[in-house]
């Protein structure tokens, strides 16, 4: 499919409001006010999955352990075959963890089996399919062969004293199998980050209560409770709390004492009861920022004693959007103190797509490849910022550049899989 770029408005290049940060530029303030969590603990080796190392992984062992056979056949030695020996005697078999402890002669082989260690007098293995067995233990051999075919080196996966892991790193299920391979049952890891959070709003009922008129049931605490359990840190949920300055100080205090991150949703734009900012601008130091991005744009970032605080807008896709953009990156380097930029591919785009520059916008899409391997994308439905159920549709975000204007069919657009966001 013929492709082009996204063209640019004319005129209209980095042209965010003047008082508004764009979101690359938030993305990095909130990066410089981070500090990684630093304290570890020791945990048995399958306890480790998903957590990040406190110390570097060095191998104690070379991993094979030991020189041995990568396929079932024939131990030789190569110079025998060299001086052209046509018929070999067999003399006995080596088994994986069994091996064949007497030496090779010339003139003779030793049937092996794979991951059996290499028999004394032998340096190459013959597979099975280019052997024949004759009467007598006799075996004729076909083919050409190589010197140390078919051979694994001890070391050669992993060589004893190599620094196999290295501390800042995640363990994934391939570590756990890694770490086992070295018989190492446990590590030094760092604490997970505390993340305590709550929504704000007199409207809010949670599931099980009654709705009254203009009540709606509280939707941003389950799926935060489901982006922040997913990246795995400690996850403490504090409840609704009401539209009321002395309840949100109680709330912001007792966040503040127990967790390293505090979240909270709604509240933070400008309407008569969003009281979120009084309390905080006398609890603690904060960024009241206009975002140059839809959904978003409100975004409150600060520190509450000990604590870092993002307060994200109301909207349920607002909060998904800001939480996957900002909070995950910086959840990311609390944890492991590596920075995360969300991974963005390219993909054209099926259909016209209007765009103010000026802002970043996230769209909900639709992303698939088709049978020529090309990615291609398509809007999920409404893009109303509450409207959440589009988000479930959606497989991916179409980030519309800051500095681009509409965008016309087959036009190349960025996209970041929501599978990135684990
Ligand atoms: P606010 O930022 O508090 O003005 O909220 C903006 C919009 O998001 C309003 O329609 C709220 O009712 C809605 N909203 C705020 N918090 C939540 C929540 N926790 N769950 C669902 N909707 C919410
Ligand atoms: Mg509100």
């Amino acid at each position: 499919m013929l492709t082009e770029s996204i063209k640019l408005q004319p005129g209209c290049a980095n042209d965010v409001e003047p008082g508004v940060l764009s979101v690359t530029d938030a993305r990095r303030h909130i990066l410089a006010e981070l500090k990684p969590v630093t304290a570890k603990e020791k945990l048995a080796l399958r306890s480790t999955l998903g957590r990040v190392l406190a110390q570097d992984v060095i191998s104690p062992l070379n991993v094979p352990s030991h020189t041995n056979s990568a396929m079932d056949g024939y131990a030789v030695n190569i110079a025998d075959l060299t001086q052209g020996i046509s018929h070999y005697e067999c003399i006995g078999t080596a088994y994986a963890g069994q091996p064949y402890k007497k030496s090779c002669q010339p003139g003779q082989c030793v049937r092996i089996m794979t991951g059996a260690p290499i028999p004394e007098g032998t340096d190459t293995i013959i597979m099975q399919e280019q052997a024949e067995v004759l009467p007598n233990n006799i075996v004729q051999f076909s083919g050409k062969h190589q010197t140390g075919q078919n051979i694994r080196l001890a070391g050669e996966d992993i060589a004893i004293g190599k620094t196999v892991l290295q501390r800042g790193h995640r363990i994934l299920p391939v570590d756990l199998g890694v770490l086992a391979s070295l018989g190492i049952g446990e590590c030094h890891v760092r604490r997970r980050p505390r993340v305590a959070f709550f929504s704000t709003g007199d409207e809010l009922r949670s599931i099980g209560e009654e709705l009254a008129e203009g009540e709606i049931y509280d939707s941003n605490r389950y799926s935060l409770y489901g982006m922040l359990t997913r990246l795995g840190v400690e996850v403490l949920d504090l409840g609704v709390i009401p539209d009321q300055p002395a309840a949100l100080r109680d709330a912001f205090q007792m966040a503040a004492a127990m967790a390293d991150v505090i979240i909270t949703s709604g509240g933070v734009s400008v309407g008569e009861a969003d009281y979120i900012k009084p309390v905080l601008e006398e609890l603690g130091e904060m960024r009241f920022w206009k975002i140059a991005m839809k959904p978003g744009r409100p975004l409150t970032f600060g520190h509450l004693d000990k604590a870092v605080f993002f307060g994200l807008p109301g909207n349920p896709v607002a909060v998904m959007v800001t939480f996957y953009q900002f909070v995950q990156p910086a959840l990311h380097y609390i944890a492991s103190g590596k920075p995360l930029t969300p991974l963005t591919l390219n993909a054209v785009c099926n259909q016209d797509l209007r765009k103010r520059p000026g802002r970043t916008e996230f769209l909900r899409g639709i992303l698939h490849q088709t049978d020529n391997a090309e990615l291609s994308v398509t809007t999920a439905g409404q893009q109303g910022s509450g409207i959440l159920s589009s988000m479930c549709r959606a497989n991916c975000f179409i980030v519309l550049p800051e500095d681009c204007g509409d965008i016309s069919s087959g036009s190349t657009v960025p996209v970041q899989p929501f599978a990135c966001f684990v």
